[in-house]
């Protein structure tokens, strides 16, 4: 039986046709030298550049996006002067200016004393697989911000409540500053729901979460859905006098939606209660307990006759 890499050897050309018509473009570069010594005509066809325009090294490096150039030859040339077979990902320029995603594959080649003689490679189009992995991270990415918002309100959920609110309390205790919550409760909302529906119930719930948002003001303030029709505001470096503004501010603007609620034993527009509380946290506090005192004063609040502000400091 004949060995078929007999066949090969004998034939110089079946290899040139073998490297020619594979997607990836082979090249050889001449160590001493860094002139090309071979680049398959492929390159063309990918980057309009021709054949005979690859000379030497430089060109190479020319044709490279600017802010890939500099990493991409200096690894290259460090890892072939160690003699390491290497790849890298870079963006090649095209003719007419565009750039596509190149993975260099590049084998070091010795020569009989064990001298670098030269480079061999392949380079691939990887852009389609590039694309795709923006894309994954533009959803990665997405899939994370959904995960921090309540998927009816579009304020942040009550995960994302809880790492804030962490995180304040952390900074507010390190800085002995004031950090103030807010919680909000709407007023009969059952019977909202058994009036309209739990379709415009929700709609409702939208537009309370989007008045919230507008009385946020300071850029670390936090808006959240804390549960069913309660809503959470945490106010860092807030005091006392300043918290109950913004509570009362809430309130109000709740109240100038104008929503109807004609079931409502309060008023026949949709009201809301309030708790408010602040707290320079020492050592031994603790937020669950914070939580608790807050939520108190919302009893207060709905106690009182809702439609209204309680706070701990009266
Ligand atoms: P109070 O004034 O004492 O707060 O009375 P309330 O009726 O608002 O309080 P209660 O806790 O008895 O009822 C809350 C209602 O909120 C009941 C529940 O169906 C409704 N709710 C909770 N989550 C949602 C939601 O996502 N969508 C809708 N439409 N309704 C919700
Ligand atoms: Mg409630
Ligand atoms: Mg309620």
């Amino acid at each position: 039986m004949t060995d078929p890499t007999d066949d090969l050897n004998a034939d110089n050309g079946v290899y040139k046709t073998l490297l020619e018509s594979t997607k990836a473009i082979p090249w050889k570069i001449d160590w001493k030298t860094m002139r090309f010594a071979y680049i398959g005509p492929q390159i063309e066809a990918l980057l309009g550049w021709s054949p005979a325009s690859w000379a030497s090294a430089e060109d190479w490096a020319a044709r490279m996006h600017p802010e890939d150039r500099e990493w991409v030859v200096n690894f290259c040339v460090s890892q072939s002067k160690d003699g390491c077979d290497h790849e890298a990902d870079y963006r090649a320029l095209t003719q007419d200016g565009r750039y596509v995603w190149i993975r260099d594959v590049v084998h070091v080649v010795r020569d009989a004393a064990g001298e670098v003689d030269c480079l061999v490679g392949f380079m691939f189009d990887i852009s389609e697989r590039k694309e795709t992995e923006q894309k994954l991270i533009v959803l990665q990415k997405e899939l994370e911000a959904l995960s921090f918002k309540d998927g009816l309100t579009g304020v942040a959920n009550r995960r994302m409540f809880d790492s804030i609110l962490e995180t304040e309390w952390t900074n507010a205790r390190r800085n002995s500053q004031p950090l103030s919550l807010i919680l909000i409760d709407i007023d009969y909302f059952k019977q909202y729901n058994d009036h309209y529906g739990h379709i415009q119930g929700d709609d409702c719930l939208k537009r309370v979460g989007q008045v919230l948002d507008s009385a946020a003001t300071r850029a670390r303030d936090l808006v959240a859905r804390f549960g069913g029709e309660e809503f959470a505001l945490v106010l860092p470096e807030t005091d006392a006098t300043a918290a109950l503004k913004v509570a009362e501010r809430c309130r109000s603007l709740i109240f100038k939606e104008q929503i109807p609620h004609p079931t409502s034993p309060v008023s026949r527009i949709l009201t809301a209660s309030l708790g408010v509380g602040t707290i320079i946290p020492g050592h031994q506090d603790r937020p669950l307990a914070f939580i608790e005192a807050v939520d108190r004063q919302l009893y207060q609040a709905k106690q009182a006759g809702r439609n209204r502000v309680a706070s701990g400091n009266e």
